[in-house]
């Protein structure tokens, strides 16, 4: 059980538990106003979680029918995963709005054929992985599939876009990082943060390494970059309440980006220092700097790494000496 959301006006907060194996301990959703309300996520397609969901917005007296659009934070299963379920459940295409940048991510195409795809093959290959752990990524991506339905209709939505909610507003801050086109959205009224996986009390989010680089706007885009970009970001906003995609809710954002940015200098240094040894392909820079990884989250820890190694070559302390695979880096 994680500790209740604060009570903030038009705001329910439904927390919808992980199995008990699962680092993220919850999939957060939000209904916001009362009445038509907007769905913030929707949680993933696990057997039970649909009726789950519809049983406790029922509690706080909004029916599925009310609900008249949904922001996804960003492309991941595990927020836009019911959407195709609601929309069937309410009768009519409910409008869902994503970030440009991960609105591919939502497709048939992509969810069926592309999730697994020669450019993610070729990163882990490149980043060392042996066989047997590229096979169990694979494996990891195609359990993906199953707990989703496709979204063809998708409308986009960009930095700066507000939505009217009962005569208030939210407004959407692009916060890349965690994935290119993952977002925040602020309710400045109340001075609360949705943070989707951006901004987790129990665990630093990952920012993702973007396997299909060719379908991205900017092709210079580097997660951890990026993501410690958007830190300086959501730095600057006036917030009193975090609500994530996962876990408790956060009322310190100062204290936690604070937290985020030494874990990361820190994370950079170990790294820098191992490959001060002896040059090194990402892969074996694992055991480095993660006490435990747990099998199918290696693509997590080799996407962290590359985006130490990646800011680590942007300052020149670091270089690519071996193109591979596995691409081989030293220290400088
Ligand atoms: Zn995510
Ligand atoms: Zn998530």
């Amino acid at each position: 059980m994680i500790k209740p959301f604060p009570k903030v006006e038009n705001i329910h907060a439904v927390a919808i538990p992980f199995p008990n194996d699962s680092h993220l301990i919850s999939a957060n959703v939000y209904a916001i106003g009362n009445g038509p309300f907007t769905l913030i996520d929707t949680g993933p397609k696990f057997p039970g979680i649909f009726s789950y969901l519809r049983k406790e917005l029922q509690k706080t007296g909004i029916k599925l029918s009310d609900i008249e659009r949904i922001i996804i934070t960003h492309g991941h299963i595990d927020h836009f995963g019911l959407a195709v379920s609601i929309q069937k459940a309410v009768g009519y295409p409910v409008e869902c709005f994503i970030h440009a940048e991960d609105s591919w991510k939502l497709s048939k195409k992509h969810i069926e054929e592309e999730m697994w795809n020669p450019e993610a093959e070729n990163f882990m290959a490149g980043a060392g992985l042996p066989q047997k752990e590229i096979e169990a990524v694979r494996k990891r991506f195609s359990f993906f599939r199953t707990i989703c339905d496709p979204l063809e209709k998708i409308s986009n939505m960009g930095a700066g876009d507000r939505f009217p909610v009962n005569g208030n507003h939210l407004e959407i801050i692009h916060t890349p990082g965690h994935t290119a086109g993952s977002c925040c959205i602020y309710d400045s009224t109340n001075k609360v943060l949705f943070s989707g996986d951006s901004i987790i009390k129990h665990i630093t989010p990952n920012p993702l390494v973007e396997l299909k680089r060719s379908l991205l706007k900017d092709p210079s885009y580097q997660s951890l970059k990026a993501y410690l970009g958007s830190l300086d970001k959501l730095a600057q906003l006036d917030v009193r309440y975090v609500f994530p995609g996962h876990g408790e809710y956060i009322d310190d954002l100062p204290g936690i980006i604070t937290t985020y940015r030494e874990h990361h200098l820190q994370r950079r240094e170990m790294i820098w220092k191992a490959l001060k040894q002896d040059p090194r392909p990402v892969y074996d820079l694992i055991n480095d700097v993660f006490a435990f990884v747990r099998e199918g989250d290696v693509f997590l820890a080799v996407s962290d790494i590359t985006g130490h190694l990646e800011i680590l070559i942007n300052e020149k302390r670091a270089e690519l000496i071996e193109t591979g695979p596995p691409a081989l880096y030293r220290a400088v």
